[in-house]
């Protein structure tokens, strides 16, 4: 394996010399778009960045804010395995005091009782009493005598590992709630995927280890399991105190970060991309360059090349689908309620799929210790119930669902708000991956000054240091290095070839079963 060289292994002295005469368009302001314009930026390497948003930098890791109190879309953890990654991190909070370390406690929230997430198996046979243990037990043995085959779905995969009892209890109803979708539907390669180290027996063995103090650091094969690792960084301000920072330190070099700029055309002369156009409050503008990187959903930035794409390619990207998501936030007059970072809700009887405590992940989120704010986070699809309701209905749905399942008095909220995020998820069906590649492919052989980059800009599940990852080594490339962004895998180490029997994602999303 090649790693990548670190951020401040660079300098000046090893740029290629034509980088003074380079100009870099960069698509989006998010973690890889500002990552991007930040390598750049240091590499006097002049840059435009654009971005759709009016106000708010971070895409998807922004941190939000309403009234003094600041949130996240979904919880940020930072934590990576690439020291290259972290490296950038600390250059752009250089400061000491910008950073917390947050133990992480989390936990699945059923049937009124609270269970240690990841699970600890004597804490939830004993929760469960004694009847609906014994239950789980005999549900259990009848798995391993009679497994499902063949084992199809999630359902069929989970079953067979931890009987159907404990599978309707702890991973039925969160699965269907994420994925909009019965676990009868979902391929069984997902649950091999993102269940991975895990069986009744890994939890028994943790379950031991924890109640002899051990620490949980469960490995598999040499690693440690990712769902395991206790505590992280965290920014005080939330992850968006990340990438307001890059913006300020991008700014502070000359190189523009343009708000409330959506890039609607992307023209090229069939051998490179020339320009883009972008509509503003004040029409429309165009910005040349020599090179150019996109963090836009790829379906969307297919769309707007000119001239366009053949029928093949255009029909490939609309065939990307997409997972959304929105966030309830709930002021509560309350300073203390629970003390989890996030709390999973498997109760079948409300939407809600998790809660953000984020007072819980640092104070500095909000404006007055004695009031808590969470976030109520529930997955949909945009046009569905959830996603068109309005925003005074969704508050109420929250504060109702809150209360009924004993987390939060409604007479205690005392305000809200609700945030959005369309393609908060890019889905893998069956054929996203040869339909990234279709779109891939043409662009490669005909752009030669494209690249993509980031989460929705290469249609991957990833995190933040993943996404960040892609667009350093695309940045190499325009100082003159040769890196394969695409072959950047979950743990955002490069890897000189893509395995094939490997999905480099990692973080699946689940199929459907046809
Ligand atoms: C619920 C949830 C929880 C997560 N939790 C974690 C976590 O704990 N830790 C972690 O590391 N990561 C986490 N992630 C992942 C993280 O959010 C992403 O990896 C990261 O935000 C991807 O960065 P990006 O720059 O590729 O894309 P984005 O964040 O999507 O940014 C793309 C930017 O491009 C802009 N844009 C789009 N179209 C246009 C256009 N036409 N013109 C101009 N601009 C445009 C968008 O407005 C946006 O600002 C989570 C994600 C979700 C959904």
């Amino acid at each position: 394996m090649t790693s990548a060289p670190t951020a401040s292994q660079e300098t000046p002295e090893e740029r290629d010399p034509n980088t003074d005469d380079r100009h870099v368009v960069v698509m989006g302001a998010g973690p890889a778009g500002l990552t991007a314009a930040w390598q750049l930026t240091r590499n006097d390497v002049t840059v435009d960045v654009l971005e759709a948003d009016p106000e708010i930098v971070g895409g998807i890791a922004r941190t939000a804010s309403y009234k003094g109190f600041r949130f996240d879309i979904g919880g940020h953890r930072f934590f990576t395995k690439a020291d290259e990654v972290r490296v950038v991190w600390h250059e752009i909070l250089d400061r000491d005091d910008d950073w917390l370390t947050v133990p992480r406690l989390s936990r699945i929230f059923y049937n009124g009782k609270f269970f240690q997430y990841p699970l600890r198996a004597f804490e939830a046979l004993r929760k469960l009493g004694i009847i609906t243990s014994a239950l789980c037990l005999l549900s259990y043995a009848k798995a391993k005598v009679l497994p499902r085959k063949p084992e199809r779905s999630f359902e069929d995969w989970v079953v067979n590992r931890f009987g159907y009892r404990l599978y309707s209890i702890f991973f039925k109803t969160y699965t269907e709630k994420v994925w909009g979708m019965p676990c009868s539907e979902i391929s069984a390669d997902w649950a091999a995927q993102r269940i991975k180290g895990l069986s009744l027996l890994e939890a028994v063995k943790n379950a031991v280890q924890a109640s002899r103090g051990g620490p949980q650091k469960a490995k598999k094969d040499g690693e440690v399991i990712k769902t395991l690792i206790e505590e992280f960084e965290y920014p005080k301000y939330g992850p968006g105190m990340m990438w307001e920072r890059a913006t300020e330190k991008v700014r502070a070099r000359g190189n523009p970060v343009r708000m409330g700029e959506r890039v609607v055309t992307v023209r090229h002369d069939g051998e490179r991309v020339t320009e883009v156009v972008v509509d503003t409050n004040d029409g429309q503008r165009t910005y040349g360059g020599t090179d150019f990187l996109s963090t836009l959903p790829i379906r969307e930035l297919a769309n707007i090349i000119e001239p366009a794409p053949p029928q093949e390619v255009l029909e490939a990207a609309n065939a990307l689908r997409y997972r959304d998501f929105l966030t309830v936030v709930l002021v509560v007059d309350r300073a203390e309620l629970f003390p989890d970072n996030w709390i999973y809700i498997h109760d079948p009887t409300v939407h809600l799929g998790r809660v953000q405590n984020f007072k819980n992940w640092s104070p500095f989120m909000v404006p007055d210790t004695s009031q808590s704010a969470l976030g109520l986070e529930y997955f949909c699809t945009e046009g569905d119930t959830l996603w068109d309701m309005g925003d005074e209905d969704l508050r109420a749905l929250g504060a109702r669902e809150i209360e009924q399942i004993g987390l939060a008095r409604a007479e205690d909220i005392i305000d809200g708000t609700t945030v959005r995020m369309r393609k908060a998820y890019p889905v893998y069906d069956d054929d996203y991956k040869e339909n990234v590649a279709t779109v891939w492919n043409w662009i490669s052989d005909n752009l030669s000054n494209l690249q993509l980059v980031g989460r929705n800009g290469m249609h991957k599940y990833n995190n933040q240091d993943h996404s960040m990852m892609t667009a350093m080594l695309a940045a190499r490339n325009i100082l003159g290095e040769s890196w394969d962004p695409w072959n950047v895998n979950t743990d955002a180490e490069y890897h000189e070839e893509e395995r094939e029997d490997h999905d480099t994602a990692g973080r699946m999303i689940p199929q459907r079963l046809t």
